[in-house]
């Protein structure tokens, strides 16, 4: 079988490569194993992020707009509780995002009413800010069905690369390859600079959370998730070293987490319904790797926990370089010199 680009990985990263690609006249196929997918992307608490430094925030805008065009059904609207040690990056995030006509109020007025009962401390500020939380198995369903309507072949297995293609189940499909195979992209491609750590979070009972905080004092988050529970998530890295040493949540760390969220107020008494845990993966400079690795081999990977804020408009920039010879972030240059490592800070 022979088609123009063979896509390895069936995530937010490669299904957005694979319709985005074949809407720009190729063939393509897509290997990839749905199950590995709903276990990193529904594990996912589906935050899209804003709060980030340049060109992030442009990529999480560029994304917001391509998942506006997938339908709104996927996306929701809610007010997001910032506690933010730095208000004026804050106010150059929402100048940003006013430009692109992505409404943004920051309020703190409104963030002292709706914290109501929540402790802050001394001289903390916080804010209320409109933010997009994503329904994700909706979404990868979204994504789905539009490779499948551009035309997307899509071939179920763990595939191998080789040079010019990729094996499937002793079947070799010809092509030029993308590896967007998350964490496994590690071992995929033999790449030391990835680093592969656990994302997790806490699925707690308790129904009552009219908004959405992001503490980036304390470094958590808590969120209602799609099944009507609550997550509370973690900003902080466990290293692992392979994929599948990611999948054993820390409870004793998540269980510090929650006990945070408690003594500020967030919640309440609680209930944990389940704990969760995926391998995300990430770079020690935490630029993400998109381009060419060699002639015929393209990475698109290393989102370090927040693959669904910006993923598409990185693919989107593949696309469009692999399609129209357009320049890609030179911050991403997967040939760049990249040591093994911790991360030196994430970004979500
Ligand atoms: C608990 C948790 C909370 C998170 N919260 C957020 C959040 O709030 N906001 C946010 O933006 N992000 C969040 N993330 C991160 C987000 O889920 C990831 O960044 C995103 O899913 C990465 O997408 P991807 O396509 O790069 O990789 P993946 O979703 O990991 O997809 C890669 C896929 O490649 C496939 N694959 C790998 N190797 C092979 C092979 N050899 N052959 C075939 N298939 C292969 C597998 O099917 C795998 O599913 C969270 C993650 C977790 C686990």
């Amino acid at each position: 079988m022979r088609y123009d680009f063979v896509i390895v990985g069936s995530g937010v990263a490669g299904l957005s490569a694979s319709f985005m690609l074949a809407e720009r006249g190729y063939r393509v196929s897509l290997v990839g194993l749905p199950g590995l997918t709903s276990m990193v992307a529904g594990s996912s608490s589906g935050i899209l992020t804003y709060h980030m430094r340049e060109p992030f925030l442009s990529w999480a805008i560029r994304t917001a707009e391509i998942y506006e065009s997938l339908g709104q059904m996927i996306v929701e609207k809610v007010d997001s509780v910032w506690f933010s040690t730095d208000l004026d990056f804050v106010r150059a995030v929402e100048v940003k995002l006013a430009e692109k006509g992505l409404r943004v109020r920051r309020d703190e007025e409104k963030a002292r009413e709706l914290l109501g009962s929540y402790r802050s401390f001394e001289g903390e500020k916080a804010l209320v800010a409109d933010a997009f939380r994503l329904r994700v198995k909706d979404l990868i369903d979204a994504l789905t069905s539009r490779a499948v309507s551009a035309g997307v072949a899509i071939l179920e297995g763990w595939g191998k690369v080789g040079d010019g293609g990729v094996y499937l189940k002793n079947e070799r499909i010809e092509g030029e390859v993308i590896v967007a195979a998350g964490a496994w992209a590690k071992e995929v491609l033999g790449l030391p600079g990835l680093i592969v750590y656990k994302c997790q979070a806490a699925r707690l009972g308790s129904p009552r959370l009219w908004s959405m905080v992001i503490d980036d004092v304390l470094d958590f988050y808590v969120n209602l998730f799609h099944d009507g529970t609550i997550a509370v998530g973690d900003g902080v890295n466990v290293v692992t070293a392979t994929p599948e040493d990611a999948l054993w949540p820390d409870k004793a760390l998540l269980e510090e987490i929650i006990e945070r969220a408690r003594k500020r107020g967030i919640i309440g008494s609680y209930e944990v319904s389940r704990y969760v845990s995926a391998p995300c993966v990430g770079t020690r400079d935490t630029f993400p790797l998109v381009g060419e690795l060699k002639e015929g081999l393209y990475v698109l990977t290393a989102f370090d926990g927040v693959g669904f804020s910006i993923a598409p408009a990185l693919a989107e920039a593949l696309a469009d370089h692999l399609h129209r010879g357009t320049p890609l972030p030179p911050q991403v240059d997967p040939k760049r010199e990249l040591e093994p490592g911790e991360p030196v800070e994430p970004v979500d």
